[in-house]
């Protein structure tokens, strides 16, 4: 069984003083032990002003840094855009890409996912590329189509256990307390670990992690779905107690 991991996603929410509290609390449960017994990995993911302070907060613990985006080219003339050196510079571990947020809001394709997670990958960064439905194609009965599509073409070639982790997340449970059910979720993580293993190294290892309104009361029973190696959580990654409490439940 692989170890989970569980993943903040801050998404454009917090500031310097709202870092520096929250992961002083998390590092003091983790150290104390009160974390109610985590045995998963953790990962934060503040937005790119607060990394290079976050990396301060976050040292003296086993709690890594993840940024949530990066550019596909190494360096130049790409104004507001940041590399994945920049991000290994900062302390960064790990980097979310193809968020169903970026997906829409910047029109970003599988195709441009994949030249990100190459660059990641390049840097030295482990990609976690996300991937999932929308309401209407979910209705429509295409996720499986869907999430195959998006697994083939957002993945890059030389990806490995080492430098991929996938994230389902379907686009109609993100910030709706709205989730699949469980047999739901066993079927897409089937389906992608399938994928996986047919087309990366390592990919029986590679963790597929859920994400979409997870939080304490329901983290026991997706953490429990096979296949589930962990979680992406977005709201409840903003107070220590309820990202532990979850973390505490894998
Ligand atoms: P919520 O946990 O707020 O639903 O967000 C999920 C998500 O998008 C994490 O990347």
């Amino acid at each position: 069984k692989l170890r989970h991991l569980v993943a903040g996603n801050w998404k454009m929410n917090g500031s310097r003083s709202m870092a520096a509290a929250l992961i002083a609390e998390l590092k003091t449960q983790c150290l104390s032990g009160g974390g109610g017994g985590v045995s998963a990995d953790l990962l934060v993911c503040p937005p790119f002003p607060y990394l290079i302070h976050a990396s301060e907060f976050l040292m003296g613990s086993n709690i890594a840094l993840g940024a949530q985006d990066c550019a596909p080219q190494e360096s130049g003339a790409h104004t507001g855009d940041v590399s994945a050196a920049m991000l290994k510079d900062c302390g960064c571990s790990h980097v979310i890409l193809g968020h169903s947020e970026r997906r829409t809001d910047h029109g970003e394709s599988s195709a441009q996912v994949a030249a990100k997670a190459k660059a990641a990958q390049g840097a030295g960064l482990i990609a976690i590329v996300c991937v999932g439905e929308t309401d209407s194609q979910r209705d429509a009965g295409e996720t499986l189509k869907v999430v195959e599509s998006q697994i083939v073409n957002s993945i890059p070639a030389g990806s490995t256990t080492a430098n991929l982790v996938v994230a389902y997340e379907p686009v109609w449970a993100i910030g709706t307390g709205k989730t699949p059910t469980a047999g739901d979720v066993a079927a897409v993580h089937a389906q992608i670990r399938k994928l996986l293993v047919a087309g990366v190294k390592g990919g029986e290892a590679v963790r597929i992690l859920y994400g979409g309104s997870v939080k304490p009361s329901n983290a026991a029973e997706l953490m429990a779905v096979p296949e589930v190696n962990g979680a992406l959580v977005g709201g409840a990654s903003l107070k220590a107690a309820d990202f532990l409490g979850i973390a505490a439940a894998c």
